[in-house]
C-alpha cells in the first residue's frame, strides 16, 4: 500500500497516527526517533506506528537487473570461490568429504542470512564473515526437516486419498516451496515453515505478485541449469565441476536475494517494518533540535488553515527568543499575508 504525507504530497509517509488516521513523512517528524521505532503524533501526542520504507520500497519487477548484480561482490564472490574451489582441490578422502559438508554448511548459511538482510533492507551482500562465523549453522538442517516433511506429506496423502490428493497436495507443496523458504529464513521455525495455513496467509497477503515472483524464480531456475549444463560438455572436469558449483551458488544467491526482498517490499502486509540499511546517513540524527519540530508544526498548521494557531505558535516563540530574526521573519509574512499589518500611520 502506497501512501504519501498528508501534508507532503509526492513524499512518501513514514509514520501513521491510527488515531487521527494521518501519514507523516520524515520531513514532517525531525523529531521521531526511525531507529527505536518511537513517533509521537503532532495532532494528538499519541504514539506513530513507524512504516520503515513500506511506502517507498521499489517494486522487484522494477530491478530485475539488480538481482543479477548481486552476487558480483567482493563478499558472495569470495564465499562462493572459497566454497566451490576448496573442495575442489580438497583430497579425496574421510578429510576431504568432512571439508566439503562444512563449507556446504557455510555456503548454506550464508544463503540464509542473504534473506534475512534484504528483508531488513540492506540491498548490499552480507559480509564474508556471515559464512563462517557464529551460530546459525542449525538453519540448514531445519531446511532438510522441512523438505523431508513436506515429502511426507505429499506421500501420505497419496497413500491415503489416491492419485488426484497426491497431485493436489504435490501442486501447493511446489507453489508454496518459496513461501516456506521465506517463512523459514525470518521465523527459524519448521513447524511455521510447513504450517499450509501460515503458508497459504504468506501467499494471500502478498497477491498476485507472488506468482510473478514464481514465474521469475522458474526461469532463474532454468537459466542455472542451461549454463551448468553448458560448462559441463563444454569442458574438461577439472574446469567444469567447479564452474558448475559456481555458477550454481550465485544463481541461488540471486534467487535469495528475490526472496528476501518480496519481503521487504510487502513488509506492511506481513507485518513489520524495515527501511534501507545502505544509505549513507545524511545527517547526525542525534542533533534534534527543537526548531525543526518548530518548524514542522507551524507548516503542518499553516497548510491546515490554522492561522491563528500559526499566529499564537510564533508569538509565543518570540516572547522566548525575542531576538529570532527567522521567526521575526515568518510573523512578519504571516501576519501580511493576513492583511494584518498596522502600518506605521492609522487612520
Ligand atoms: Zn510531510
Ligand atoms: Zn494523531
Amino acid at each position: 500500500m502506497k501512501h504519501d504525507c498528508h501534508y507532503h504530497p509526492g513524499d512518501p509517509a513514514k509514520w501513521h497516527c491510527g488515531e487521527c488516521q494521518l501519514h507523516f513523512c520524515a520531513r514532517c517528524m525531525p523529531d521521531a526517533n526511525a531507529k527505536q521505532r518511537r513517533g509521537i503524533c503532532p495532532q494528538c501526542n499519541k504514539a506513530m506506528r513507524y512504516l520503515g520504507a513500506a511506502t517507498e520500497v521499489v517494486p522487484f519487477w522494477h530491478r530485475l537487473g539488480a538481482f543479477f548484480r548481486y552476487p558480483f561482490h567482493a563478499d558472495p564472490l569470495l564465499v562462493i570461490a572459497i566454497c566451490t574451489l576448496v573442495p575442489a582441490l580438497a583430497p579425496r578422502n574421510l578429510l576431504g568429504m568432512l571439508v566439503w559438508l562444512l563449507l556446504a554448511l557455510a555456503l548454506m548459511k550464508y544463503t540464509y542470512a542473504v534473506i534475512n538482510r534484504t528483508a531488513e533492507g540492506h540491498l548490499k551482500p552480507p559480509p564474508l564473515a556471515e559464512a563462517f562465523s557464529g551460530s546459525g549453522f542449525n538453519i540448514v538442517i531445519l531446511q532438510i526437516l522441512v523438505f523431508a516433511l513436506m515429502g511426507g506429506l505429499v506421500t501420505a496423502a497419496g497413500l491415503l486419498g489416491g492419485p488426484l490428493l497426491l497431485l493436489l497436495t504435490l501442486a501447493f507443496v511446489v507453489l508454496a516451496l518459496p513461501a516456506s523458504i521465506m517463512v523459514l529464513a525470518m521465523e527459524r521455525s519448521v513447524g511455521a515453515a510447513v504450517n499450509p495455513l501460515n503458508l497459504a496467509t504468506l501467499i494471500a497477503r502478498i497477491g498476485s505478485p507472488y506468482f510473478l515472483l514464481y514465474g521469475y524464480l522458474i526461469l532463474l531456475v532454468l537459466a542455472s541449469g542451461a549454463a551448468q549444463d553448458f560448462a559441463l560438455t563444454h569442458f574438461s572436469e577439472w574446469v567444469s565441476r567447479p564452474l558448475a558449483g559456481f555458477l550454481n551458488s550465485t544463481f541461488t544467491l540471486m534467487l535469495f536475494h528475490m526472496l528476501g526482498y518480496l519481503l521487504f517490499q510487502y513488509q506492511e502486509e506481513l507485518g513489520f517494518a524495515a527501511d534501507y540499511q545502505d544509505a549513507v546517513e545524511p545527517e547526525d540524527h542525534h542533533h534534534r533540535d527543537r526548531s525543526q519540530r518548530f518548524d514542522a508544526d507551524l507548516d503542518m498548521n499553516l497548510k491546515d488553515g490554522n492561522y491563528d494557531r500559526a499566529q499564537t505558535l510564533l508569538l509565543e516563540q518570540l516572547k522566548r527568543e525575542p531576538d529570532n530574526s527567522l521567526r521575526i521573519g515568518q510573523l512578519y509574512r504571516l501576519l501580511a499575508a493576513r492583511n494584518d499589518i498596522r502600518s506605521g500611520s492609522p487612520q
